[in-house]
């Protein structure tokens, strides 16, 4: 195990933003991560977890302590009562496992296809897409607790998955380094074909394979600017950058009544509306933030509303005054507060 010094952060991650790593380890197994862990405590230094770097907004100061770029590997595959059982390494890149996963005909994960980032990022903040989210999946996450050095399964259950959120991220974030993560899949299950997108882009098929359902997540997110593809600069972003907000009744009421006063219908998509949810993406184009709009070195994708894209010289601090002007402008006109979905890092 190599501890290296000042290693710029801003490459390995997908915004392309950030300053360095004062110091920075690459652990490809359960021992290397526990040495790691073991001179930041000796070296008295904060530490970050860093995966694929997907869903994060790094400060233009980079990272003071050290940096553990966590690169353990692996798929482990076996059957158990009627599952598919996968044991991936942390560090496997999240959309090498899915295809992985559809090629050998299992169903659970098809419609997160294209997610960018590493497996061990995925329970972190329950990834989702197209109506399907990792929680439904995920058997148990093998974890290093930091609290005192153990190694622990965590069952499904205990990672308080909810939407965009589980103890990773909310109750004892930073506290478990993720080393590998069991799924349990459906072997030669169905395709789940329930978004509006993907309705329509099979409109009239009554059969689906999980691989054509594969290959149509892949290029509706394309069209989207959310599958990392080379040359596209507008996926050049951490991916979503709010979430959508969780109303009250009363919230969703002061909302539409602010939507009538302006002749303007709030958007119904069933998926949301099932979960109480208001599309973001809606909120911040009425706010004025259309789809291209330029602020500077940074800007909303053309063709997404929710993406804030780095244009090619952007540093974090025009993320967050842009983020705040979006902030601001959604709070003023609509009464609610977007709250961002990167991880915000030495800031
Ligand atoms: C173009 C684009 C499209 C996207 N589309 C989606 C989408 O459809 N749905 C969705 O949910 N997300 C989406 N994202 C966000 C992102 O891809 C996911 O959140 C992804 O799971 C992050 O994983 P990562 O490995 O890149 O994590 P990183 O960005 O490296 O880290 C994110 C957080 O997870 C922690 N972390 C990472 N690995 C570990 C580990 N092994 N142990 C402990 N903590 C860890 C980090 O410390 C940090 O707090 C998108 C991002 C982009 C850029």
């Amino acid at each position: 195990m190599q501890v290296q010094e000042n290693v710029p952060l801003a490459p390995l991650t997908t915004f392309k933003i950030g300053g360095p790593a004062r110091y920075f380890v690459e652990a490809a197994s359960n021992s290397e991560v526990a040495e790691a862990l073991q001179v930041a405590h000796l070296k008295k230094l904060p530490f970050f977890v860093l995966g694929g770097g997907s869903n994060l907004v790094i400060s233009d100061s980079g990272w003071p302590g050290l940096v553990l770029k966590i690169a353990i590997g692996g798929i482990d595959e076996r059957t158990e009562n009627g599952k598919a059982i996968f044991e991936v390494g942390a560090g496997v890149e999240w959309d090498k496992f899915v295809a992985r996963a559809v090629a050998r005909n299992c169903a659970g994960i098809e419609c997160l296809s294209g997610i960018p980032g590493s497996v061990g990022g995925t329970p972190v903040q329950n990834v989702g897409a197209y109506g399907q989210e990792v929680s439904e999946t995920v058997e148990s996450v093998l974890a290093l607790d930091t609290k005192d050095g153990q190694i622990r399964e965590l069952c499904n259950e205990a990672c308080g998955f909810s939407y965009r959120t589980s103890i990773f991220n909310t109750s004892q974030r930073g506290r478990h380094i993720i080393l590998r993560v069991t799924y349990a899949l459906e072997p030669v299950g169905p395709a789940h074909v329930q978004y509006a997108d993907l309705k329509r882009y099979f409109s009239g098929r009554t059969r689906v394979t999980l691989a054509e359902t594969r290959d149509a997540v892949r290029q509706i997110r394309a069209g989207k600017g959310m599958l990392i593809t080379a040359g596209d600069d507008d996926c050049r972003s951490a991916g979503s950058f709010f979430k959508n907000p969780i109303l009250s009744e009363k919230q969703f009421d002061d909302l539409t009544q602010r939507a009538v006063a302006k002749n303007l219908q709030i958007p119904s998509y069933p998926a949301l509306a099932a979960q109480k949810k208001v599309s973001a993406a809606w909120l911040v184009e009425h706010s004025g933030f259309n789809r291209g709009h330029q602020h500077g070195p940074v800007g909303i994708s053309r063709k997404h509303a929710l993406a804030i894209v780095n244009r090619g010289s952007a540093t974090a601090e025009d993320v967050v005054e842009f983020k705040n002007e979006i902030q601001q402008r959604v709070g003023d006109l609509w009464g609610i507060k977007l709250e961002p979905e990167p991880v915000f890092v030495g800031f």
